[in-house]
């Protein structure tokens, strides 16, 4: 087996806040099968040192910025990891990132600066008898440990994953000796950002090959529109740069099987998860589709357009339930929305059980992001044989087959393209869709269509270890 070294700051089923941990979490068991054994570098957050059961000390630090540190060996979740265990910087109470009223920890750059060179350190050393071929590193927090593996000559060819490219990772220029940071790198082909220091574009520029998890997102990345500031790095690096879809765990979300939902092979069988979700959500029965979102609530997943939009759902006989949190005033103008309507139902919260039971029981789900780099809302959605409804971007354009008259003429439908995001066309493809689960014969074919999609990770495996060997050839 080759090494191939995961840096990330989460990681199912340990921490989770977004698809990132999704992604760290599968990758390593869908590698075995192509050779690779990967281990995930995580911090020590209270709950992955409280998951953790015996641990092996494979390096220590005498101080890390302001305490001592230990990278841990030990295995947990079906994972194999180096846990960096620093009390001073990750022993809170809170999210990974941000304390229980949701303010970003202040000293959040030496966090993950800390985090960074302990992956660098393992990229150098090595860990026990343990030393990795590849560096993989996900987002701004582990942005960093390709700059330090530059910095100390380590030879360790590294990856870059870019999961969301909305969080740069800055930290004030006056950080620089402190976090380790050589002045001479401290340039625009560095890690300098508007006179600052971006974590992210440390990874971007010295990363030996860069991937985010879509093709389609990876053309847009190098555009103004998406590339949040970073387009112009991304344009330089386009040769290194490629999209590779993300999967999901099909064992997790398999419908025929699937602790949370009565099991069913194919549509007709999605009968008894419908009455069940409808049951849940206070909803009767009604002529058109039953569509469900499950999501954080935030500008980036586009539903105020659902909201302008939701007048063409229900009036054709549609229902909508809904699940999720975050901002506050859509959180608000959703529950405005439910109260006192039939055909609406939300519930504000997170709750993994009832995502599966919405995406079983409904007929359709509904992603309308303003970007999205790969979604995976719409994947369980394919996998489920529940018709995906999704903005024309990113991820969302590579996993759906929008049902034009010649995709349903020639039977690849998969789904709907919402485009260009507004609230008009969203209404225009919710009616589509409502007219078409109306025919019956051209829904079912388009969810059996979805639920043989490869959603899996077997094919995405196979191209990061592709990726791997073109860059660490074996000897
Ligand atoms: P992002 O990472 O931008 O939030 P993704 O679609 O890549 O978007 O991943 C979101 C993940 O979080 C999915 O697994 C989705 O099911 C889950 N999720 C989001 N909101 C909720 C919620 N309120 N309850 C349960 N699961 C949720």
């Amino acid at each position: 087996m080759r090494h191939a070294l995961s840096v990330t700051s989460e990681c199912v089923p340990l921490v989770k806040t977004g698809g990132l941990a999704d992604v760290a979490g599968a990758l390593p068991g869908a590698l075995v099968a192509e050779g690779w054994e990967m281990r995930t570098l995580l911090p020590g957050y209270s709950v992955v040192m409280d998951a953790l059961g015996k641990t092996k000390a494979a390096l220590t630090f005498e101080s890390l910025f302001g305490g001592p540190a230990k990278v841990l060996q030990a295995s947990a979740g079906g994972l194999k990891l180096f846990v960096l265990d620093a009390p001073h910087l990750f022993k809170r109470d809170g999210g990974p990132y941000s304390d229980s009223g949701g303010r970003d920890w202040p000293d959040n750059p030496q966090r993950f600066a800390v985090l960074s060179l302990a992956g660098a350190r393992i990229a150098a050393e090595g860990a026990g008898k343990w030393a990795p071929d590849v560096v993989h590193v996900h987002d701004w927090q582990a942005g960093l440990t390709p700059y330090y593996m530059h910095r100390d000559g380590t030879r360790v060819p590294s990856v870059m994953t870019i999961h969301n490219i909305a969080f740069h990772g800055l930290a004030p220029a006056a950080q620089l000796d402190q976090l380790g940071l050589d002045r001479a790198d401290f340039t625009e082909s560095g890690f300098e950002y508007w006179g600052g220091i971006s974590a992210l574009k440390a990874g971007l520029n010295f990363a030996t090959k860069l991937t985010t998890v879509s093709p389609s997102y990876a053309r847009e990345l190098m555009t103004p529109e998406f590339g949040m500031g970073l387009d112009g790095v991304l344009r330089q690096r386009a040769e290194d740069l490629s999209g590779i879809l993300n999967g999901i765990d099909t064992d997790v979300w398999n419908p025929a099987g699937d602790p949370n939902v009565p099991a069913y092979k194919s549509p007709p069988g999605k009968r008894r998860a419908k009455a069940a979700l409808r049951k849940e959500f206070g909803l009767g029965e009604a002529d058109g589709p039953l569509c469900v979102v499950v999501s954080r609530l935030s500008d980036q997943k586009g539903l105020d357009l659902l909201l302008d939009a939701l007048p063409a759902l229900v009036d054709r006989g549609g229902q909508l339930a809904l699940l999720g949190s975050g901002d506050p005033t859509l959180e608000g103008r959703f529950r405005a929305a439910d109260n006192g309507h039939p055909s609406v139902a939300v519930r504000i919260g997170y709750d993994e059980a009832l995502s599966h039971l919405m995406i079983a029981g409904a007929d359709a789900i509904i992603v309308p992001s303003r970007f999205e780099p790969c979604g995976l809302t719409q994947l369980y959605g394919l996998r489920y044989g529940t018709v995906p409804i999704v903005a024309y971007t990113g991820g969302l354009i590579d996993t759906v087959i929008d049902a034009t008259p010649m995709a349903l003429r020639t039977g690849v439908a998969t789904g709907f393209h919402v485009h260009p995001a507004t609230a008009d066309a969203l209404a225009r493809a919710l009616m589509r869709a409502t007219d078409l689960y109306k025919e019956g014969d051209a829904w079912r074919l388009m969810q059996r269509n979805g639920m043989k999609m490869p959603v899996g990770w077997e094919r995405s495996a196979a191209e990061y270890a592709a990726l791997y060997a073109s860059i660490a050839p074996a000897p």
